[in-house]
């Protein structure tokens, strides 16, 4: 059996990727030199998969920043305002990924949005009314000819038409509808490119199909293969879905004329089934995604061989493939010195998952499988007892009642105690809790783990830091003030360190957006709380100033999806263990005097079920009471907080109001402020702070700006509800801009109030 990888993490082993275009951003490398890193990045991923034997290696799944700008650029959708920059190629794309602020102008980055339901980030491109759509880029074609300088023969990836077109904006007068043609024919030249080069399969990844699709979307997918399929006369097309199941066109999928079709057997539900009552053509290749992109867990070989057995005794021609790019897990397990060989042997990352892939295909093709080595393993492995449970938390899950679900008195009643409590200003302005987490802060927590100074050298530290953090806020003039979040790596893997039934790795990064990457820990049993986490900070904090010091928590949900989690028992169960957990926190917080508490859900969309039909069913209905059971517990009085790093909730507006929070802050400078005129509509009650400033970008908005932004806001929201923010966390940011910003952002609210 062959073996399929749709994409491979490239960020490089040791982020070797991020530090090298964070150097070029700092001017401290050439273009040159950057373009060297990644050459030799994708030679080793390259040269990786083929020593594991796989036979469509996939390129052009390098990206400098984002896979879905990459084939915008290739395609010319650049808006005229980067054009305009007139800057070399490779800055224009970064001025689109990360704005630019310098000699030839001032332009924001481009919006940037959650890919489907992952924490990775795309950057969602612009189509503007005389964008001119054609091919004009050489990305895909250079890694494929340098791959093939190397002997690797490589299937170049892009992201499908449909899934472009339903994922960019379109900012004029004209709609998705007016692009279709152009779009068709710069495909058409894509495939005639790829033809010219005698490349032998071309993958379109088009996860937009895992989606809900109306007749219309059915019709729009037809309109654009229809003409598209044609042009393909030698180079295979293979269609690559992923995250889920494609139920609505699948009837329609396999009657068109692509020679491979990519399914998702992991999260796609009904992949399955849907083979099963419809079919499947023998004439194409079912790549078959059985060995999951997304989780960390081994594969149990029994069942993967059990789904690739009844897909072979119906004749099909099967690829083994990955459930989707290996992106969204580590790369390898190779660096992990610490945790124990027991851990080890039950997870794969990247590099491992091309050894599965391998030892899959070569069980899958003998008859007796069971004899082999590497199945009888597997088999071990999953057959033993995993050290993981704990009897107190499951008491404790059982004896919660529908009451530790409703705080009390009601939302609108508390909002009035609460103005009184701690009378502030209109339009508090607030941040969302980090601050730059600079180069010392860094070095102070990596000395303190790596045993070079103490825990009291390494707290006092930080208090220092926290002391000065209060100062500054002071100074600026915040109105609500944070401890700074010095001793937060990251803020989930802060929270499961000090969780019970987490497990850490030292160097399992997964990219999250451009070049920042997040190091998820690993749900590995029960979860509890075994003491105080944030108290001590949260208390030191506030007792150095006046004014009100928010704690600062995540909440469960964002806890576990920015986990890899269990896989043996329901993400209900493991999110309800986690908000008990964070309840005790929460109480702590309160018992010791802090009266504010947020608690970000910044990825409570992210596990959204991609089919609207799914989110009441089989995610809100547990998700929104496990936040209420984080804060249930709290006086009237205490203000809860909590925070989205996105805008993008319109379409569950009451849900998000049922977490019943006091003021919820979330991300808005890059994204239209549509969501306002919705929350109206719904009665919002929960205050809010649309973020009135980007923070991942290092650009300063200026105080008119944010005025413009402010004013807006108020046509909009009610002015006692209405708090004044940016869009998140400024641990990413530097001293300097930080400064700058926050100052004209409490100018921006000073001249409001007036
Ligand atoms: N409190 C966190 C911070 O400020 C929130 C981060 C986030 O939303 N991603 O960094
Ligand atoms: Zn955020």
């Amino acid at each position: 059996m062959q073996t399929s990888v749709i994409g491979f993490p490239r960020i490089g082993t040791l982020r070797e990727l991020k530090f090298a275009s964070e150097k070029y951003f700092r001017n401290e490398i050439s273009a040159q030199q950057l373009l060297d890193t990644a050459e030799n990045l994708r030679k080793i991923h390259w040269t990786t998969q083929q020593s594991a034997g796989i036979d469509y290696i996939p390129c052009n799944d390098f990206s400098f920043y984002d896979i879905f700008l990459d084939t915008a650029a290739l395609f010319n959708i650049i808006p005229k305002r980067y054009k305009e920059l007139q800057l070399p190629e490779l800055d224009t794309y970064f001025a689109m990924a990360r704005g630019y602020q310098g000699k030839s102008g001032d332009v924001k980055a481009l919006a940037m949005k959650k890919w489907f339901n992952t924490n990775y980030h795309y950057i969602v491109a612009e189509v503007e009314d005389d964008t001119d759509i054609q091919l004009v880029g050489e990305k895909p074609w250079n890694e494929y000819n340098e791959a093939k300088a190397l002997g690797i023969l490589t299937k170049p990836v892009i992201i499908g038409p449909y899934t472009l077109m339903k994922h960019c904006r379109y900012t004029g007068e004209k709609k998705l509808a007016d692009f279709v043609d152009a779009v068709v024919s710069a495909y058409q030249d894509f495939v005639k490119k790829c033809e010219e080069l005698e490349i032998a399969w071309v993958q379109f990844d088009e996860p937009a199909l895992v989606q809900d699709m109306t007749a219309d979307d059915i019709a729009l997918f037809h309109r654009l293969y229809d003409e598209l399929l044609p042009a393909a006369k030698t180079s295979k097309i293979l269609l690559q879905t992923y995250f889920g199941d494609v139920r609505n066109i699948y009837p329609d999928l396999i009657k068109m004329d692509f020679a491979g079709i990519g399914l998702d057997f992991i999260e796609g539900k009904q992949t399955l089934s849907l083979i099963e009552t419809c079919g499947f053509p023998k004439k194409k290749l079912l790549f078959a995604g059985l060995v999951n992109g997304k989780n960390i867990w081994k594969n149990h070989y029994e069942k993967t061989l059990k789904v690739l057995k009844a897909l072979q005794e119906k004749e099909n021609s099967v690829v083994l493939s990955t459930s989707c790019s290996l992106l969204h897990v580590p790369y390898t397990l190779k660096h992990e010195d610490k945790l124990s060989q027991t851990f080890i042997s039950y997870f794969a990352f990247a590099e491992e998952k091309l050894e599965e892939l391998h030892e899959l295909s070569i069980l899958a093709d003998v008859a007796d499988y069971s004899s082999h080595a590497a199945y009888q393993n597997n088999q071990k492995l999953f057959a033993q007892p995993r050290d993981c449970y704990n009897d107190a938390v499951k008491d404790r899950l059982a004896h919660v009642t529908e009451a530790d679900y409703v705080r009390l008195p009601k939302r609108s009643e508390r909002q009035a105690l609460q103005k009184k409590e701690f009378g502030l200003p209109e339009f508090p302005t607030t941040t969302i809790g980090s601050f730059p987490q600079t180069k010392d802060v860094k070095a102070n927590r990596s000395a303190f783990r790596k045993g070079e100074i103490t825990r009291q050298e390494y707290e006092a530290f930080n208090k220092q830091k926290i002391a000065d953090c209060v100062k500054w806020q002071e100074e600026i003039g915040l109105d609500v003030l944070v401890h700074g979040e010095y001793e937060r790596n990251d803020m989930v893997e802060y929270f499961g360190e000090a969780l019970g039934g987490f497990l850490f790795t030292e160097k399992a990064w997964v990219q999250s957006y451009g070049t920042r990457c997040v190091k998820p820990p690993i749900i590995w049993g029960d979860v509890f709380r075994e003491k105080p986490i944030t108290v001590d900070w949260s208390v030191y904090a506030q007792s150095l100033t006046k004014k009100i010091m928010k704690g600062m928590l995540t909440g469960p949900v964002t806890i576990l999806n920015w986990s890899f989690p269990r896989e043996d028992i329901s993400i209900k169960e493991s999110i309800s263990q986690i908000a008990l957990a964070i309840r005790d926190e929460v109480l702590d917080l309160e018992a010791n005097g802090i009266k504010m508490i947020q608690i970000d859900e910044a990825a409570l969309r992210e596990k959204l079920p991609l089919r609207k039909s799914d989110w009441y069913s089989e995610y809100l209905d547990f998700a929104i009471p496990a936040f209420r059971l984080t804060h249930s517990g709290v006086k009237p009085e205490t203000q809860i907080h909590t925070h989205m790093c996105y805008s993008e909730f319109t379409d569950i507006i009451p849900a998000i109001d049922d977490m019943d929070a006091d003021v919820i802050t979330f991300e808005a400078s890059r994204s239209d402020l549509q969501i306002l005129d919705s929350l109206r509509e719904h009665h919002f009650e929960t205050e809010v702070g649309p973020g009135v400033y980007d923070i991942h970008s290092p650009r300063v908005p200026s105080v008119e700006e944010i005025v413009k932004a402010l004013n807006l806001m108020l046509t909009k929201i009610d002015r006692e509800k209405l708090w004044v923010n940016p869009d998140c966390g400024l641990k990413t940011r530097g001293v300097p801009e930080t400064d700058a910003s926050l100052r004209n952002m409490v100018e921006a609210a000073k001249q409001i109030r007036k």
